[in-house]
């Protein structure tokens, strides 16, 4: 009986706020009532975000672009999954210079005209040869319709690169005002080594590398480092490429927190607070379900079940075993 009563009150409790909400909308937002706009800022609050170079905030969810433009989806329905991420908070938008040959660029060049100013943009140079990374730079800009990139990152490392020549170019353009910041990709623990030996890099923001439940090799060893030296990682293929989309524990786990089993691998990702994960989606229906991601606490037992569900591949384990040997022996030649 009091359960109804109560009920039936925060009923007419909310017709009023309505009524009263219009009345009082403000400003900022003409048409949005008071009490939605508080309910918004508490969910904001709730909302995972990353320190990322130089005290720059952004979302710890963005959006990749590997296969946008080129045809798996109609090109609109790509630009509006990338706009209906940008207005649910996936801000951090990824992209490189080869992702089919330039029309992922033109096609978040599209999405984002007319609101640059909302989206923190990344882009990749994929060589180093003399000169090559200010003219990769520039058509990047033209071609997403910008005049500077929020974080240009190395896509990754030939053993021919000179990272003293990379961190100067980068700097060079950092100077000029066509990239706020820069980072590296696909980078080792031992390549990070290096890379902090030169000149200038220790200005790296991040290192952009693979991470989900099913690629967890980063965890023995890059993740700790660049935890240590305070920088943020971008995880790239979150959803393991879709791979985990349908996965069953993952499914058990997201139907408990009413969100899909894509959610819960995101919302694993991110969990740390140093990481950012970019996960790409050719609809917005599958944006939707993603951003959820962004405010979704995992409790300690569903992150215990996820780790008993998703152990560590022997192929991971290995591949940290080979880098610790190889900085473990340039460390002896070293002495
Ligand atoms: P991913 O984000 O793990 O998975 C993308 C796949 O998941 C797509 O097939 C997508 O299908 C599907 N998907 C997305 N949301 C879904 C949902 N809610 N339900 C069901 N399916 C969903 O893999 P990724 O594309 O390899 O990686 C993401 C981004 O990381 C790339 O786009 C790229 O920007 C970056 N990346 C960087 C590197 C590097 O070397 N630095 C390498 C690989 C990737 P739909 O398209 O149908 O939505």
């Amino acid at each position: 009986m009091n359960i109804t009563r109560r009920r039936h009150s925060r009923r007419e409790f909310n017709q009023f706020c309505v009524t009263v909400g219009l009345g009082l909308s403000t400003a900022s937002s003409p048409l949005r009532p008071v009490w939605v706009q508080i309910a918004e800022e508490r969910l904001d609050n709730r909302r995972r975000t990353v320190k990322i170079c130089d005290g720059v905030i952004v979302p710890a969810l963005g959006q990749g672009s590997w296969h946008l433009g080129q045809g798996r989806h109609p090109a609109a329905a790509e630009e509006e999954a990338l706009r209906t991420g940008i207005s649910l908070g996936m801000t951090v938008i990824d992209t490189s210079e080869g992702y089919g040959g330039g029309r992922s660029e033109e096609l978040i060049g599209r999405a984002i005209a007319g609101q640059r100013d909302r989206v923190f943009l990344v882009s990749k140079v994929d060589h180093t040869e003399r000169d090559y990374i200010a003219r990769a730079c520039k058509t990047s800009l033209d071609r997403l319709g910008t005049d500077f990139l929020d974080l240009y990152l190395l896509h990754w490392r030939n053993p021919e690169d000179n990272l003293s020549h990379v961190v100067a170019s980068f700097e060079d353009l950092r100077a000029a005002g066509k990239i706020r910041a820069w980072g590296v990709s696909n980078f080792k623990v031992s390549d990070m080594e290096d890379l902090l030996c030169v000149p200038g890099g220790d200005r790296c923001a991040t290192n952009q590398v693979r991470y989900s439940l099913n690629s967890r090799g980063i965890e023995d060893d890059l993740l700790p480092w660049c935890e240590q030296c305070g920088m943020p990682v971008m995880a790239y293929s979150p959803l393991g490429g879709d791979s985990l989309v349908h996965n069953p524990t993952l499914a058990r786990i997201g139907a408990a927190h009413s969100c899909s089993a894509a959610a819960v691998a995101l919302a694993w990702v991110i969990r740390s607070g140093n990481v950012i994960g970019i996960p790409e989606a050719g609809s917005a229906a599958h944006v939707k379900e993603n951003a959820v991601a962004l405010s979704l606490r995992l409790t300690p037992e569903d992150i215990q079940t996820l780790d008993a569900a998703f152990p560590m591949s022997s192929k991971d384990k290995l591949r940290v075993l080979v880098d610790r040997t190889r900085r473990w022996l340039r460390r002896s030649c070293n002495r």
